[in-house]
Parts: structure tokens; sequence; C-alpha cells
């Protein structure tokens, strides 16, 4: 019987050989996020829930663009809107049609959303979000919550978890304010610093939920110790944007930030970003005295494909129940795995709000109603940590499933029963190939 790790090599050997080529040309091997233990592999195809590697393996997709595709991929609506586009032209360099319809599908959605501002990625969206807020605010410091991932320029690399704050100048570190995902803390804060602009967080936690915010006041009381100290709110909708509501965070919690940074799903599975928020902190862009006007160039903002795509993807969201068949099939396999460990005596916690799953080996716990974790950080922590994580993400590789890194799930609104059963089976089995090799 191979080993998970022989499995994996017999199975990938184009892509062992794609990566030896990578590492001689890319700097690190490949991009960031796409490099695993022992080697990572490359996709040539996705269609719906499901892909294909260069190998030929056929995978069902977990990542789903690191969260874009929450239609799944290769949506017909999404492709021929971008066919289209890019026989008429792919920028125009000046603005096109798409940017008003775009951005009043946003302000339609997203609650807090007055205006809205288009950006090249979800980094560029909390870059400009930060340059509003000091802009407005005349202040300084950015608050983060320790752990929180918010892209990963300079002044949100640091204590981000998985971005180290390598070439960032200690002069711009302290701008920046870690504090703890705690009110308390917050207010603490804030009572000795008033030289705060903005608060910034992923408002379900840090890392998509891993370490979740498990205070159910927690964004109200941000929003109240913020307003209380002159302080404004961003709320991170990167992830969380058009997944968890249609309205994203601040819809699902009804809690309205000042501003907040959009990615991923808001340009349908393509590059792009926006921040949307109070009318009045934007009102610089639009200043008639160029002295004064807060000038945002970016040479792909708002182009016309990722437009397309992205209007696409938010028509249907809008009218089609996307975001409940994502949860639904969320829910699924959150029951699924819950049996499979239980059934196979294994200890481990499985969390996670909405179509976003967690699961965590070796620690066990509670879940509020909400399927919001209990279990302190520093267990949650240590339990998605070191190798265990990157061989079960090796041994569901190789029964066909590829997971969030080894660590969780995002599903799709193309995600079917049958395909969650199945990856219900294979973890089953990934548990068992874990525990045989002394992993678990
Ligand atoms: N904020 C959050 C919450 C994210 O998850 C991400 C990306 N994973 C970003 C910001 C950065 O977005 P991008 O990768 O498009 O720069």
């Amino acid at each position: 019987m191979p080993t998970i790790l022989e499995r994996f090599y017999e199975t990938h050997q184009k892509s062992a050989e794609l990566y030896a080529g990578g590492q001689e040309v890319v700097a690190g091997g490949a991009a960031q996020s796409r490099v695993m233990y022992p080697h990572p592999f490359y996709v040539g195809r996705g269609d719906g829930a499901v892909k294909w590697d260069v190998d030929g393996n056929e995978l069902i997709d977990y990542l789903i663009g690191f969260g874009s595709l929450i239609l799944g991929n290769n949506r017909p609506e999404i492709t021929e809107a971008v066919e289209r586009q890019v026989r008429n032209g792919t920028h125009m360099g000046t603005t096109t049609p798409h940017e008003v319809r775009w951005a009043e599908l946003i302000t339609g959605l997203m609650p807090s959303a007055e205006r809205v501002r288009f950006t090249a990625s979800g980094t560029e969206a909390t870059l400009l979000a930060i340059r509003l807020a000091r802009g407005y605010t005349g202040k300084t410091r950015l608050v983060k919550f320790r752990e929180h991932y918010d892209g990963w320029h300079d002044y949100v690399a640091i204590e981000a978890g998985i971005t180290a704050p390598y070439g960032v100048p200690n002069e711009t570190r302290s701008t920046v304010a870690v504090v703890e995902p705690d009110p308390d803390a917050l207010e603490k804060y804030l009572s000795q610093d008033s030289d705060v602009a903005a608060v910034i967080m992923e408002p379900t936690g840090a890392h998509w939920g891993q370490f979740p915010v498990q205070n159910p006041h927690f964004l109200e009381s941000v929003r109240e110790i913020t307003q209380r100290h002159g302080v404004l709110m961003i709320m991170d909708e990167v992830i969380m944007g058009f997944r968890v509501s249609r309205g994203g965070a601040q819809g699902k919690y009804g809690v309205m930030p000042d501003l907040c940074s959009m990615a991923k799903i808001v340009a349908g599975g393509l590059p792009g970003g926006a921040v949307g928020g109070r009318a009045d902190i934007f009102e610089p862009m639009g200043d008639p005295d160029p002295a004064k006007r807060f000038v945002h160039p970016g040479t792909f903002n708002a182009n016309p494909v990722s437009a397309v795509a992205g209007i696409a993807a938010l028509e249907i969201i809008e009218s089609e129940p996307i975001t409940e068949m994502a949860d639904a099939a969320a829910d699924r396999l959150k029951n699924g795995l819950r049996n499979a460990l239980t059934k196979q005596e294994v200890t481990g916690h499985v969390h996670g709000v909405s179509s976003i799953v967690h699961i965590a080996l070796g620690v066990e716990g509670e879940t509020n109603d909400q399927d919001i974790s209990q279990v302190p950080h520093d267990q949650l922590m240590a339990a998605t940590s070191g190798r265990k994580i990157e061989m079960l993400k090796l041994a569901m590789l190789n029964e066909g499933v590829d997971m969030f890194g080894g660590i969780g799930f995002m599903t799709s609104a193309a995600h079917t029963d049958d395909q969650v059963d199945r990856t219900v089976e294979a973890f089953e089995r990934s548990l068992v190939a874990l525990r045989d090799e002394g992993y678990i």
C-alpha cells in the first residue's frame, strides 16, 4: 500500500516537472499561496465545482478562486460576457458604461456603499480605504486586529498571520497598532491614542473566520466604540462580501461600517476590487480644486473585462438564491465531516459561517447556533498548523478533493450534493490514511 506522499508523487509527475522549471525562473518557485509541500500542482481547466490538473487528476474544487467563484468555475453568463468584451477591446483608455452599471449593482447590494471606487485587487482596496480614512480624519494611526489578513501592502502586513512584515520600514510600522480582537482591548487602546484614523477588520474573524469572532456583539461593539472615538470603521469584505449574504457581513449582521473593501466575487472571478462607503468620505475624489483633490490613478481600475464579469456575477447573485445554495452545500459538508470524525473516532472540530467550513484536527469543542467556534484561538492555532495539515491536504488531493490549505473549504452554488457526499467519503478515507501513517 503506497503512502500518502508516494501516491501524490506518482500521480503528479507533470506538475513536478513544471515546478522544477518554475524554480529556475519564478521567485520562490511559484506564486505565493500556490506553493505547497512537497510541490505545487498545476491546473489546466475548471468547470462548475470541478477542475483538472495537468496530470489528468479530477478535483472537486474548494478553493474556488480563493473565494472568488461563488458561482463555480466557468459560469456561462460570465464566460460569455468576458468573451464579448475581449472582442470589443480590453482597455479603452477611458472609462466605459460598464463602470456605472457595476457601481449601481454594488451600491444596491452592499448596504453601507453610498459610493464606490474601483481598484485592481483586494490589497489595493484596503490600501485605498486606509488612505481615504487618513485623509478624511487627518489622523495617522491604523488599528488592525491581531492575525487579521487584509492584503499584503505595508500597512496590513504586520501581525497578519500569513504575511511577514519583511521589508516594512519601522516608520511605517509605527503608524499601525495591533490590538487583540476584543472590544475591551479596542476601547482601552482608543482611550489612550487620539491619533487613530481607522480600525480595519475581517468581519468574521482572522483568516476568513479560522480564528472566529466569538463574541456575538463584537461587530456592534467595534461600531459603537469607533463612533464614540471619532474613528472610522473599515470592514474588509474581500472574502465575505456577496458570500455570507448578498450584502456581505454588514448585510448579514446589520452593522454599517464607514468604509468597506471588496474584491474576489465583486469582479466575477477576474482581477478587481472596490471600496464602498459613506459618500462624504469620498468627496475629496471629486473636489473641483485640483490642489485638494484626492487623485487615485490605476491603469486597470474598473477595466471593462473585469467590469463585465463583475456585472454578470452580481446580477446573478442579486436575482438567484446563490448564497443560499452555497450555504446549503457547506451545511451538508459540515454535517458529513462531523459524522466522519465520529465514525472514525478522530478528535476534530468543524466550524464556519455560511459557505465557509473550517476544520481543526486534534481539538474538540462547541460551536454556537451559527456554527461559530467557541474553542480558544490558541487551541485552534495549534490544531491547524504543522505537518498534519499538509498531509491532510495531500491525502485529500489523492482522493480527488482540493481543500483550502488543509484547514478548510469554501463552497459555491455549483457544488452538488453528490460532490459534497463524495468529499465526505474522501475525508473519511483520508483520516484512515493519516491515522495509518501516524499523523493523527
Ligand atoms: N482582505 C482579505 C480579507 C482577503 O482574504 C484578501 C485575499 N485573500 C485580501 C484582503 C487581499 O486581496 P487580494 O488578494 O485581491 O489582493
